[in-house]
């Protein structure tokens, strides 16, 4: 049902922000809806609310799929887990499917460590899943796959793709300085959502300029970009004009709870 010239990837950016507390931007988070699947990437704090606003509920959440561990990428892992234990568990009808790369077992190890029943569901509800650390995975359900590749940020750090079967793909960097695997991963993507942390003249290692995301689109060829994960530093500048520098196809600044439907 998902193989046909109407296949589409619906996007949602829930958290266009990062770390800094904002009126106007909440974490990182961006939601996927693939057929009758919501995929989440990276759930920062304000991820919920956000979900809310954009009309899904926690309990129908399929997926979630976490680039690293940066606590602006993680930090309401814990309360979404929790949130769905209630009115009670029994309202979750299927798995809730958690991902991330190297060492992810261990992170929701030591999450359960400290919260114990809290963030445990009924048995099969909450299935982890971590990425092999060179070369990642992929994982097939209702004609969408994900794939992951390593990124330039921590050393868990992973960037993903998600296909649908003669469908659209969309990718989401997660946080990585300048990557050949993004590129790779992004190889004529209808979109690259990518992380432009920084303004092109206030570089920090780990994380992209707006320059540098748009190199890598260009060398991906990938047919659009959107730039995410903005520092206050970034509020006040032309950041459009400074990925032209690189990228000459459409580019798009993420703002919370921006969507657009990928085809
Ligand atoms: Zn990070
Ligand atoms: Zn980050």
């Amino acid at each position: 049902m998902t193989t046909n010239s109407t296949a589409a990837i619906h996007v949602t950016v829930l958290g266009s922000g990062t770390c800094v507390p904002s009126l106007t931007r909440s974490a990182c988070a961006v939601l996927m809806t693939v057929g009758t699947s919501h995929l989440l990437f990276d759930i920062g704090p304000g991820s919920m609310r956000r979900l809310l606003e954009a009309g899904v509920h926690v309990q129908d959440l399929s997926h979630v799929f976490i680039s690293h561990f940066h606590p602006d990428h993680t930090g309401e892992l814990a309360p979404l887990i929790f949130a769905n234990k209630y009115p009670d568990a029994e309202r979750r009808r299927r798995p809730l499917t958690l991902m991330g790369g190297p060492g992810f077992r261990d992170f929701m190890a030591r999450l359960e460590g400290v919260y114990g029943d809290w963030i445990r569901l009924a048995d099969g509800m909450l299935p982890v899943v971590e990425a092999a650390p060179a070369d990642g995975f992929s994982h097939t359900a209702e004609g969408w796959s994900v794939e992951t590749m390593p990124v330039h940020h921590n050393p868990e750090s992973v960037a993903f793709r998600v296909s649908m079967d003669q469908g659209p793909a969309v990718v989401y960097s997660g946080d990585t300085d300048y990557s050949e695997n993004l590129v790779a991963l992004a190889r004529e993507a209808d979109l690259l959502i990518c992380e432009a942390a920084r303004p092109d003249e206030d570089p920090v290692r780990g994380h992209l300029t707006p320059s540098l995301a748009g190199r890598m689109a260009a060398e991906a060829g990938a047919r659009q970009l959107m730039l995410t994960h903005f520092y206050p530093d970034c509020e006040n500048v032309d950041l459009v004009a400074q990925c032209r520098r690189t990228y000459a196809g459409p580019v798009l600044l993420a703002r919370d709870l921006m969507s657009l439907e990928v085809t």
